[in-house]
């Protein structure tokens, strides 16, 4: 079949390299990809949100199904786009409608729905400028430190943690007055502080049957010591070791079963991705977060750990026949190293020639933000490539992917060398 990837990162990238490995997958595009992504497919130069050209894409290539790999365009409703016309709604789309892309795209939507299917997740509330003062009784109550969540998309940065009344009531005012995350912030959820250790629980599901691909861990902070700035990723481990068979069970029980349930018993369509940001308080589960496609840069390790034809799969979620899958999980350890552009998660330098990813061998090198001119590999993004490695034990995927990340050079470059060092 003939297959259309939506996107431009290192999930891409990692999503791209799977499916090329797949007999079934005849032709493979992507739109936009970047410059490693041409290696595995035709690149094209359409944008994510570009919902008429990708339509365009689609009938020239005679596209068999769409997987779409970032959140924007789901939460923008392209699935609902495709199912509208008439030319294209025989072509399934990976990742859910709008209306469960809401998962992702609303917190307050992803609050009231883990609170009507009883998910473990942290006391909240919603409030909107109009219940500002009830806002401000509410922080009173709940504990520090104070979580407040912009209700709609951020890019990552609506969420804020205050460790003190007042500043809450700052931040609170702001967000909600002043819009300070824009319209993502005209209503915004308080939420209690969760103690804990995070990781990643990512479900493939047709709407109906659920499958549970691997966990990760991934380090946010640019620090090493997972200090200062948060970024988009810094890396990512699979499995994750305090995620044992005990841990996941109950996540599947009080989490992935009501969720999945959850979704059909609402009549909720979901053929695609569910991520799960998780919470471990204790060896109990909670769920911090619903996403409504993979993350990155976890995405990068859970592909190398899959044996498994991913494109197999992608038709069960498409087709609804997921649970005829067959899903072959590597017993080894992933570890990805993102190598990142000077500067960045500020404002960062580009346009620099990147050298020596030749000189990798046992590590897979996904690109992110590149770009080629001529033939020069280039930076154009924050993110610019990851590095993945999959080793019979967790030191030797880590060390390797540290030292093949150190093969790799351009000006400024940085990537942290302590990447799940944490959980040796
Ligand atoms: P991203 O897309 O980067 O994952 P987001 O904007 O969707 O972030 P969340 O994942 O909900 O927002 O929160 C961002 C981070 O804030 C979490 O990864 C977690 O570290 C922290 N966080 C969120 N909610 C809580 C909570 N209730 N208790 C403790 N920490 C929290």
């Amino acid at each position: 079949m003939n297959i259309l990837l939506l996107g431009s990162g290192g999930r891409e990238s990692a999503f791209a390299w799977k499916i090329s490995q797949s007999p079934k997958c005849e032709k493979l595009f992507i739109a936009p990809g970047n410059a490693g992504t041409g290696k595995y497919g035709t690149n094209c130069n359409v944008k994510v949100t570009d919902f008429e050209g990708i339509k365009q894409l689609a009938l020239t290539n005679h596209i068999d199904l769409v997987l779409v790999g970032p959140e924007e365009p789901l939460v923008k409703g392209i699935h609902d786009f495709f199912l509208a016309d008439e030319q294209i709604k025989h072509i399934p789309v990976i990742g859910p409608q709008a209306e469960g892309a809401q998962l992702e795209g609303s917190k307050d939507f992803s609050k009231q729905f883990m609170e009507r299917h009883n998910i473990p997740a942290a006391a909240s509330k919603t409030f909107t400028k109009d219940t500002l003062q009830e806002g401000f009784e509410y922080l009173a109550t709940i504990g520090l430190p104070i979580v407040l969540k912009a209700d709609g998309l951020a890019a990552g940065k609506g969420v804020l943690i205050c460790l003190s009344v007042e500043e809450a009531q700052q931040e609170l005012k702001e967000m909600l007055t002043e819009a300070k995350f824009g319209d993502a912030s005209s209503r915004v959820v308080v939420e209690q502080f969760l103690q804990g250790i995070e990781l990643s629980v990512f479900v493939m599901s047709d709407g109906t049957h659920y499958k549970i691909l691997p966990e990760a861990k991934d380090y946010k902070r640019i620090g090493e010591g997972d200090t200062g700035l948060n970024t988009g990723g810094m890396g990512s481990v699979s499995p994750v070791p305090f995620a044992d068979a005990a841990f996941m069970q109950k996540v599947e029980e009080r989490v992935i079963i009501p969720t999945v349930n959850g979704l059909k018993k609402e009549n909720i369509p979901y053929n695609g991705f569910i991520f799960i940001g998780l919470m471990n308080c204790n060896g109990e589960p909670w769920v911090i977060e619903y996403n409504c496609r993979m993350g990155d840069p976890e995405t990068e390790s859970v592909m190398r750990r899959i044996d498994s034809d991913f494109v197999d799969l992608l038709s069960g979620v498409a087709e609804g026949n997921l649970n005829e899958k067959e899903l072959v999980i590597s017993p080894k350890t992933a570890a990805t190293v993102v190598m990142v552009a000077g500067g960045y998660p500020g404002e960062y330098l580009k346009d620099k020639i990147i050298t020596g990813i030749e000189n990798v061998h046992e590590s897979e090198v996904f690109h992110a933000g590149t770009y080629l001119d001529g033939e020069d590999i280039k930076t154009s993004g924050g993110r610019v490539l990851a590095v993945t490695s999959l080793q019979n034990d967790m030191f030797t995927a880590l060390q390797q992917a540290t030292a093949d990340a150190a093969r790799i050079y351009y000006d400024a470059m940085y990537f942290r060398k302590d990447i799940g060092f944490d959980l040796l």
